[in-house]
């Protein structure tokens, strides 16, 4: 053991590693301490009894230091609001607007023509309240803080009645009955997991009811012997309704998907809906209705901590302006595409490349909660090979990260999810594979 404690290399020679010249050498010393202080503690443990590659080791722990984790991969899925990859692919001219405001000045809270001080809100505002034909309409960071928002605002210390069929979890630690808690809000649950009527709702009014709530249930569905009241059913009721619509369909013709201007005009006082699902924006909740409720919301000091950043805002304001161009966002395009050309596309690409590649009918996602239960009806590149795990993981690892599907022993490609220009990284990837497996198949690395 002290044989090998000898043997541990100094920090400073350590670092001095000619290959780690291009970093700051305080920042190299610092690993190489953390690497050689490691590696005694478990010599002395007893756990190692021979030394490491130190010097190997800490030039792996560089690179990963200086490599971007989060970057752009392709989308071989065809769940096409995949939260995994980063939901909504925004359109170019979103992404532009957001890098624009990102590498200079901005005005984002001026008003030019005055010199004065403006609303940060104002470009988002005006064209939601045009798309949704609404009165008022602000936006934080996400759907799940314009709930906890809209809750602490209009309902803090004060009940809110929910249907027990709307009582869903809606991603990781977000359900419903911890939001009301965290909100302040007392919750009041109201019929049955598969019927509740309007009665239900009504009877449940008193002196303490804030809000009714309806709340979309985005990822699941419930069949068979069911009733949920309408919006038009709970509106009116001298209490405001706030609806929870999740996805946020501008547009009908999305399986039955609400559509949000309509929901207020059926008589929602307040509808929440996430920028980054149907409405194919940044990340962001939007809360639109009711002047004095939204500015109740607005005016809330929890309304601060959730504001939008400026490269937020300048995407979902692109976002919105091409609405109401009636553009159609890049999300929704993807799921109304049909993929079987270009399937028969990339199974052509590849003949010849030593892989055998089919072209099979499947079913792809629309994902983000959004038309749940719905599958979207797609054409599949099925590529036989004996570990499609091995294969899924190598194309994962390329220079653009390509994430395809594994099932049923082959992997699959769903073109639904192709962006222009990657149906050609996908071709390349794949006739590489099959270049480095040739007859007897790459066991990879
Ligand atoms: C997705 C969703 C949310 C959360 O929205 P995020 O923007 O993901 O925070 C809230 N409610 C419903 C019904 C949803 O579908």
């Amino acid at each position: 053991m002290n044989d090998l404690l000898r043997q541990l290399p100094r920090v400073d020679a350590l670092a001095g590693d000619p290959a780690l010249a291009h970093w700051p050498r305080e920042r190299v010393v610092a690993q190489a301490r953390t690497l050689v202080d490691d590696v005694r503690a478990r010599v002395l443990s007893g756990e190692l009894t021979v030394l490491p590659e130190l010097s190997k080791t800490l030039r792996e722990r560089m690179t990963a230091l200086g490599t971007q984790r989060l970057r752009r991969v392709v989308n071989a899925t065809g769940i096409v609001l995949h939260t995994n990859l980063g939901r909504a692919p925004m359109s170019q001219a979103a992404a532009e607007a957001a890098f624009e405001v990102a590498r200079g000045y901005s005005n984002t809270e001026m008003e030019l023509h005055t010199g004065q001080r403006g609303g940060r809100l104002r470009g988002v505002s005006e064209p939601l309240c045009a798309l949704l034909g609404c009165q008022a309409a602000i936006a934080v960071n996400n759907g799940a803080a314009a709930v906890v928002l809209v809750l602490s605002a209009l309902a803090q210390g004060k009940q809110v009645v929910v249907s027990r069929g709307e009582l869903v979890e809606i991603g990781g630690s977000f359900r419903v009955p911890d939001i009301m808690r965290v909100s302040g809000a007392e919750l009041v649950e109201v019929g049955t997991t598969n019927r509740t009527r309007a009665a239900d709702f009504t009877g449940a009014i008193g002196e303490r009811t804030a809000l009714l709530m309806r709340i979309h249930p985005s990822n699941f569905r419930i069949e068979g012997f069911t009733e949920r009241p309408s919006t038009a059913q709970l509106a009116g009721h001298g209490v405001p309704l706030v609806e929870d619509l999740g996805s946020g369909a501008l547009q009908p013709g999305l399986g039955d998907e609400p559509v949000v201007g309509q929901v207020l005009a059926d008589g929602a006082d307040l509808v929440i809906f996430s920028g980054d699902k149907l409405l194919g924006g940044p990340q962001a909740g939007i809360i639109a209705g009711d002047p004095e409720l939204v500015q109740a919301c607005r005016t809330h000091p929890l309304y601060r901590a959730m504001r939008l950043d400026k490269m937020v805002l300048a995407a979902l304001e692109a976002t919105l302006r091409a609405h109401l161009l009636g553009q159609v966002p890049v999300a929704i395009e993807l799921m109304k595409r049909d993929p079987k050309e270009m399937a028969k596309q990339l199974q052509a690409d590849l003949s010849g490349c030593g892989l055998q590649v089919d072209v099979v009918p499947g079913v792809g996602f629309s994902g983000g909660g959004a038309l749940p239960g719905e599958g979207l009806p797609t054409t599949l590149l099925r590529v036989c090979v004996s570990r499609p795990e091995r294969l899924s993981a190598w194309l994962r690892e390329q220079a653009v990260p390509i994430v395809a599907r594994v099932a049923d022993g082959a992997l699959l490609i769903d073109p639904r999810t192709l962006l222009p220009g990657e149906d050609e990284w996908v071709v390349d990837a794949l006739r590489r594979w099959g270049d480095r497996s040739g007859t007897s198949e790459y066991e990879g690395p």
